[in-house]
């Protein structure tokens, strides 16, 4: 006998486990079924972000950068360290225990809010008096009906041509982080977020990191100014970041692997390394849906066909997250998985893209929201620009991290904030104001004129939106 439900989400990412939460707290019978398992085949989720994504890259982003900093800055404090040693089981195994707890943590959140979860790999199977019919394929078998069906399926790693990840030697964010011993050479293939993030990992813990980058500029997202900052401060840290190249004929044997790439004058060059991580963007996953079966709608690329409202072509069939267009980001994810439960009761969830930040959390982060400068020229506005140097910060100082600055562009004319772009330290945290302010529409003088603490990095915001007006106090 099939299991009635009024929402059935496919997937607990951030996108699904959100989604089933919120639908939940709205009053909904919500069942939420998750395919991915732990290393002892307990359930686990959270999916990429919590297993493989967001969360272990940020605990070993922070690992290796306490290592570094008792390697190299602890001294500029006035501290002796002994001598500096590596557990680096011990590192991974932190960081598998920080997974676990946020893995923990979404199962206590179901049963908190009475949304019945399964584990196993669901496919729909039609449609049925009462709604659409889903089959769960794992531990136990079972048969759900829901009126409404969220699929929140995600994204996977993208492989070269003819290179399969192997897990060992060519590795994709998954072995990337828990590669047993530190590898002498580490190539990375791919100069975007999870390429800069896990080679800085590597690089802090004694890797030689050498990037190879497609794109001519780094990071082109960005804000021109913020990129070249960020580019500055990495490559003096020691990371290798070539720009322009074209990877050509990959060898990979079980201890090492051979690149020969043209560089961008297109000279041919060779890199050897002992492992690869190859991060050159994600795809949609979708395999095991039974999509095509149900005649859900997928464009060219893959991805799950969903409107501004993320409907998708089948009545009552909503996608989110990763599985659809947009930046793929978990915050992003969430916001459709809430707007997606309100719109199911008749609200009017929304979702705002002009305001989504992003942030790569390397040191110096780099982190922006809104449009950036080359885009403002692009479009031919008028706009005025306002930075402020944490070299000039009295707690950038007092932290020992002066590097980066934060800039404002707010329009000419009426003063709105149209972007905020930092590269510094704790820029992942400082964006949020600018979030916040951008919502509001404010313009650039309401941020100069709010009390900020003093002293605190948040005074570098303070002083940039200042800056526009050309009166920064503090530099
Ligand atoms: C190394 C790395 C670092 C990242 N860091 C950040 C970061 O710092 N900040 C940020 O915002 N984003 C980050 N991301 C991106 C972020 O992880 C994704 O944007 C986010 O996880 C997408 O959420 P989602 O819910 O759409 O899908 P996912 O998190 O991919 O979850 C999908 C889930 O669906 C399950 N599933 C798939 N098919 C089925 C099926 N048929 N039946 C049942 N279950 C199924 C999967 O097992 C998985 O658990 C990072 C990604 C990587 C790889």
């Amino acid at each position: 006998m099939a299991k009635q439900f009024d929402v059935v989400v496919i997937g607990a990412g951030p996108g699904g486990y959100i989604a089933a939460i919120r639908a939940a707290q709205l009053g909904l019978s919500v069942a939420c079924v998750d395919a991915s398992s732990n290393e002892k085949g307990a359930p686990a989720p959270g999916g990429t972000c919590t297993n493989v994504g967001c969360i272990p890259s940020k605990a070993l982003l922070q690992s290796s950068e306490y290592y570094e900093h008792a390697g190299h800055h602890f001294a500029d404090h006035g501290i002796k360290v002994g001598s500096l040693g590596l557990d680096l089981a011990k590192l991974i195994a932190r960081k598998d225990t920080v997974v676990k707890q946020n893995n923990d943590g979404i199962l206590y959140l179901f049963k908190k809010n009475k949304v019945t979860f399964f584990h196993g790999t669901a496919a729909f199977t039609g449609q049925v008096e009462g709604g659409w019919a889903v089959k769960v394929s794992g531990k136990a078998e079972e048969e759900l009906v829901a009126k409404h069906v969220i699929v929140a399926t995600g994204s996977a790693p993208r492989a070269l041509p003819n290179l399969p990840f192997d897990e060992k030697t060519v590795l994709s964010n998954d072995g990337a982080l828990s590669i047993p011993s530190v590898p002498k050479r580490l190539g990375v293939i791919g100069a975007g977020v999870i390429g800069l993030e896990l080679g800085s990992v590597w690089r802090r813990l004694g890797s030689e990191v050498t990037v190879l980058e497609g794109m001519p500029t780094f990071l082109p997202a960005a804000d021109e100014q913020i990129a070249k900052e960020a580019h500055k401060a990495l490559t003096k840290q020691g990371l290798k970041i070539e720009l322009g190249v074209k990877v050509g004929d990959v060898k990979a044997t079980t201890k090492t692997v051979t690149l020969k790439y043209a560089d961008a004058s297109g000279a041919e060059q060779s890199l050897v390394v002992d492992k690869l991580i190859v991060s050159i963007g994600r795809v949609p996953h979708t395999a095991g849906l039974n999509a095509e079966a149900v005649g859900l709608k997928l464009d060219e690329r893959g991805f799950v066909e969903v409107d501004a409202d993320c409907k998708t072509n089948l009545p009552n069939v909503w996608a989110v997250g990763d599985v659809v267009r947009g930046p793929m980001l978990a915050h992003k994810a969430e916001e459709e998985g809430v707007a997606v439960a309100e719109r199911i009761v008749g609200q009017h969830g929304h979702v705002n893209f002009d305001t989504i930040p992003s942030v790569i959390y390397t040191s110096p982060e780099i982190s922006w929201v809104g449009k950036n400068e080359q885009t403002l020229k692009a479009e031919g506005r008028a706009y005025k620009v306002g930075t402020f140097p944490f070299l000039a910060n009295g707690r950038a100082r007092a932290l020992g991290d002066t590097t980066g600055m934060v800039k404002f562009l707010a329009d000419a004319a009426t003063d709105e904030i149209l972007g905020v772009h930092i590269v510094g330290p704790q820029a992942s945290e400082l964006i949020s104001e600018c979030v916040v302010a951008m919502e509001f529409r404010a313009a650039s003088e309401d941020i100069a004129r709010i009390c900020h603490a003093h002293p605190s990095l948040s005074e570098a915001v303070k002083e940039a939106a200042l800056a526009v007006d050309k009166r920064a106090l503090n530099f």
